[in-house]
């Protein structure tokens, strides 16, 4: 049976990066995609590692061969889910988890629609707020900015199946992992990942 795919969006400043940083330490059952971009490294990330860093041309290449299952436009730069990588994982049986926003979201859902989708919220938007100024010293505008884009995402909470409301760290990672548990243990799922545990079914025929 191929893995299952998850798909978990949320505006920045939600705690996404951090609740599936734990996840993934906590389950060897499952990977992370490495997404492309055509977004700059940040200090301390890795070409590879954190993201696959490409120029715009050698993405729009990547992107006309049919290379991306989902690909969009956030913040002026582009990103996209390698097809190939997806695909190869899924074969294997592995979970894969994919950290991509509402637009490649919707692209993944009609290309999978057995995808599970987890959207994660901040309790308010005056925490998020709270949140985001306490990051850095950005501008009143540059924080209002932040928030609008934030909403923006935050509208399309109700394509999703789960949502974790991120108030307490340690129960949001535990919600996240309850909804990765009770994917595993869904009757078809375990029947085709565990078929000498049912056995029995066919020991009457
Ligand atoms: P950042 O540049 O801060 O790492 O990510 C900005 C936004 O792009 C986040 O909402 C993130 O989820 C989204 N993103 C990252 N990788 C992908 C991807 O491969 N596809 C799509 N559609 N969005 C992505």
């Amino acid at each position: 049976m191929p893995g299952q795919l998850y798909i978990v969006s949320a505006p920045s400043g939600a705690g996404k990066t951090t609740l599936v940083r734990g996840l993934l330490e906590q389950d060897a059952g499952i990977r992370l995609s490495v997404s492309h971009t055509t977004r700059a490294p940040r200090p301390g990330e890795v070409d590879g590692q954190h993201y696959h860093f490409t120029d715009r041309a050698a993405f729009e290449a990547l992107r006309a061969g049919g290379g991306f299952l989902e690909s969009a436009e956030v913040h002026g730069n582009l990103y996209g889910t390698s097809r190939a990588w997806i695909e190869a994982q899924m074969a294997t049986g592995m979970d894969i988890l994919l950290e991509i926003d509402w637009q490649g979201a919707r692209q993944v859902r009609l290309a999978f629609p057995q995808a599970v989708g987890i959207f994660i919220l901040p309790p308010s938007l005056e925490e998020l707020e709270r949140r985001l100024r306490g990051r850095n010293s950005d501008s009143d505008a540059v924080i209002a900015r932040r928030l609008e884009a934030a909403r923006g995402e935050m509208e399309h909470v109700d394509e999703f199946h789960y949502c974790i409301i991120n108030k307490d760290l340690a129960e949001a990672h535990a919600d996240l992992l309850a909804i990765v548990r009770s994917c595993r243990v869904r009757l078809n799922v375990q029947k085709a990942r565990h078929p000498e545990a049912f056995a029995f079914l066919q020991s009457n025929d």
